[in-house]
């Protein structure tokens, strides 16, 4: 039997993996069109590699934004503690931080790649670089083989599609799995960047690099229901608001702010608390207090003990604008003055109209429509032999190593489910004529 596997990633090299090591007499090829596995991987984690998370595999699946329960008995077949277990006996050892993320003890993701790559070559997998698939081969809903793009034909009686979705196209991930899925009369839902920065109506370049930590953040759409809700760090990037927190969020409001016929009418209020451990008449007191015994303070040195240099000014701006000046004596200010100062510092807002694109973005939302596919195999519904795997699929996490752990799950059961397949005659008579 021959097992090809479409693209090397993390997904598509524990497919390669999981079929050899289910059936060593298969023929399995893997074949990547850059020239080195995981390119991708090289970059995850700051380059050091979250590639999944220590908590308890029930408690994963909360995680995934999109089609959590399709990933079951992926999550079941291969968890958390197989993959760790996987990567220590493979020679990269592991370590746990903050949140149950793991990481390679050596702090650098390419030790995920190297552990896998080794273990691939061990067990005598095929490994083609530069060979990118063109076009997979199907013929009265079985799949045949595929079409390299120098026009060879690479005869396969089962394909495994692990192409990666759409960001990062500079990794390789240029979203061929999608159009693979169309060809074969597979749905593919619609694709947005997901994990990436939100962008705000107003300039905030000035604020370039200023980290806003301890912060609670909400989101809210249109009608004002609560869509997003956490406590952590926000950081100003080129192009918008990112950090954590406008990562996560950017998970439940990207296909709403790029969907169609949303855009520049869809928005969402983003809201900061920049005092969070304080009530409004705490910090009204506090202010109460601190002005008073401040001399002859302005109201904008007054502010520089409360807020970042920065955003004091742009804090400034919005004071401005309701007629308070930020030269007054803080001492004289009045209690509407500071009223509105606290307002400021518990809702401090922004109106969101947009998110970064494919290029920034750290994963897809969207892809090959899970209704077609046997969450027990991943193999397709409608074409005998073909199957997903990865991120190419309608599944997509917050940050933590679950986009990853998705990856290596679902490879994993693709590759064991295309090996463990019996021939049909028609396959086997197909291999004696060859
Ligand atoms: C900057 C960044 C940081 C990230 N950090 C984390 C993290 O810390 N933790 C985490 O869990 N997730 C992280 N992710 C997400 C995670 O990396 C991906 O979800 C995961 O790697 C997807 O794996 P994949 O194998 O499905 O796809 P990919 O990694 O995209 O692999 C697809 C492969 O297929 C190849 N390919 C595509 N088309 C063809 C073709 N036609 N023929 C042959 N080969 C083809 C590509 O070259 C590529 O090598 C991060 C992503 C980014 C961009």
């Amino acid at each position: 039997m021959v097992i090809a596997v479409v693209g090397g990633g993390a997904a598509g090299m524990m497919a390669a993996l999981s079929a050899k090591r289910e059936d060593p007499s298969s023929e399995v090829v893997l074949l990547e069109k850059n020239e080195k596995l995981g390119k991708k991987i090289f970059i995850t984690g700051k380059g050091r590699g979250n590639f999944t998370n220590s908590r308890d595999i029930q408690d994963f699946f909360p995680q995934y934004i999109r089609n959590p329960l399709f990933l079951r008995p992926a999550l079941q077949a291969f968890s958390n503690k197989d993959l760790i277990d996987l990567m220590e006996k493979g020679g990269c050892r592991c370590r746990e931080e903050r949140g149950g993320r793991v990481f390679p003890a050596s702090g650098h993701a390419f030790s995920i790649t190297d552990c896998l790559k080794r273990s691939l070559k061990r067990e005598g997998v095929l490994i083609r670089y530069g060979a990118r698939v063109k076009q997979i081969e199907m013929k009265e809903g079985r799949v045949q083989g595929v079409i390299l793009g120098d026009g060879s034909f690479l005869s396969a009686d089962r394909v495994i599609v692990s192409t990666g979705g759409l960001s990062y196209p500079s990794t390789g991930s240029t979203g061929d799995g999608y159009r693979f899925a169309l060809d074969a009369g597979l749905e593919v839902t619609n694709c947005y960047p997901s994990l990436t920065y939100l962008v705000p109506d107003e300039d905030v370049a000035a604020l370039n690099g200023l980290r806003l930590k301890n912060i609670e953040l909400s989101v809210r759409n249109e009608d004002g229901k609560s869509v997003y809700k956490s406590f952590g760090e926000l950081e100003f990037v080129p192009g918008g608001i990112g950090g954590p927190l406008a990562l996560s969020a950017s998970c439940v409001t990207t296909s709403v702010l790029n969907g169609k016929g949303g855009g520049s009418r869809r928005f969402f209020s983003m809201h900061i608390d920049l005092k969070p451990a304080l009530s409004e008449q705490q910090l009204l007191n506090r202010l109460a207090r601190d002005f008073s015994s401040s001399g002859g303070k302005s109201l904008e040195r007054a502010l520089e003990g409360l807020l970042p240099a920065r955003l004091t000014r742009e804090f400034l701006r919005r004071l401005r604008g309701d007629g308070i000046d930020g030269r007054e004596r803080a001492a004289d200010s009045s209690k509407e003055t500071r009223r509105r100062i606290v307002s400021l510092l518990k809702d401090y807002c922004y109106t969101i109209r947009g998110t970064g694109t494919f290029r920034e973005a750290i994963v897809t939302q969207g892809g090959v429509s899970v209704k077609e596919i046997d969450p027990r195999t991943m193999e397709s519904h409608k074409v005998r032999g073909l199957f997903f795997a990865g991120e190419v699929l309608d599944v997509d996490a917050y940050t933590g190593g679950f986009n990853m752990q998705a990856a290596f799950s679902t490879g994993y059961l693709a590759g064991r489910s295309a090996a463990r397949q019996p021939l049909s005659e028609h396959s086997r008579s197909r291999r004696q004529k060859s």
